[in-house]
């Protein structure tokens, strides 16, 4: 089965209502109609109206960049997967970096996070990746097979793995506009893709979509997405700007 190739956006906590209006409308109209799968990961505050400008529009989805692992109850300022579905979210990131660390999230309250979403027919995007020091002492691999096997591989079938997204991030690389060169990011996908193959068999192995984050820009897409086990990438910063997000979008071709 063949891969689907993605390229999604997170705004994290940026743009205002009326800007981050501006941006969803900006690059619906410059992307037309995408051969790659789009996905907007937006503030709280964007789903709904987001979900309007992109309905009916073939291949752009919305996403979140959280959520609370309970249905509903008593958690003030929280957002439930049953809410988020509400608006048409479709994806979720999970487990990013600035969560684990500035939120403290563990490897069983994602694996619960992660329960919620599929719970809801939505797809996680599952973020993951190894510090610059454990990168230093020659440690990542180590560390991702820890971050999948405990939130991931031990509490979810096949079946529910298959509605995952996996998303490799170095933290070293995030927002600092130091990428991974195209081999250190190949390098560490086929490893997670031979990781999945144990765990899962060979046929969820070739079909799971692996995306790279850290500083993707229009002037190294092309060459991260080229690798063969990379299939797109969970873009920050550069998913601010419409042009250079629609250009990362274009960059497979
Ligand atoms: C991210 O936050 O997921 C990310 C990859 O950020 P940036 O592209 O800005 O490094």
């Amino acid at each position: 089965m063949a891969r689907i190739r993605m390229v999604a956006g997170n705004w994290k906590m940026n743009k205002n209502y009326e800007d981050g209006r501006d941006l969803a409308m900006a690059v619906r109209d410059a992307l037309g109609p995408s051969e790659v799968k789009v996905v907007f990961c937006t503030p709280y505050i964007h789903l709904k109206t987001v979900s309007i400008i992109l309905k009916d529009i073939l291949n752009i989805h919305l996403g979140a960049q959280n959520c609370h692992e309970k249905e509903s109850g008593a958690f003030t300022g929280e957002i439930s997967a049953p809410q988020l579905k509400s608006t048409g979210c479709e994806y979720v990131i999970l487990g990013h970096s600035e969560r684990r660390e500035y939120f403290k999230e563990s490897h069983e309250l994602l694996a619960e996070k992660t329960k919620a979403v599929l719970g809801q027919g939505m797809k996680p995007i599952f973020c993951f990746g190894e510090k610059l020091d454990s990168r230093e002492a020659g440690k990542q691999n180590q560390i991702v097979e820890k971050q999948l096997k405990e939130s991931l591989f031990k509490n979810f079938s096949k079946d529910e793995f298959a509605n995952i997204t996996l998303a490799y991030e170095p933290v070293w690389a995030i927002g600092t506009g130091k990428t991974a060169s195209p081999k250190q990011a190949q390098e560490m996908h086929q490893f997670i893709r031979s990781l999945v193959k144990k765990k899962y068999g060979a046929e969820t192995a070739d079909s799971t979509t692996i995306l790279y984050g850290g500083s993707v820009k229009p002037a190294n897409a092309k060459d991260l997405f080229g690798q063969p086990d990379v299939d797109g990438g969970l873009i920050g910063g550069a998913s601010l700007k419409a042009p250079d997000f629609v250009e990362i979008t274009k960059a497979f071709f």
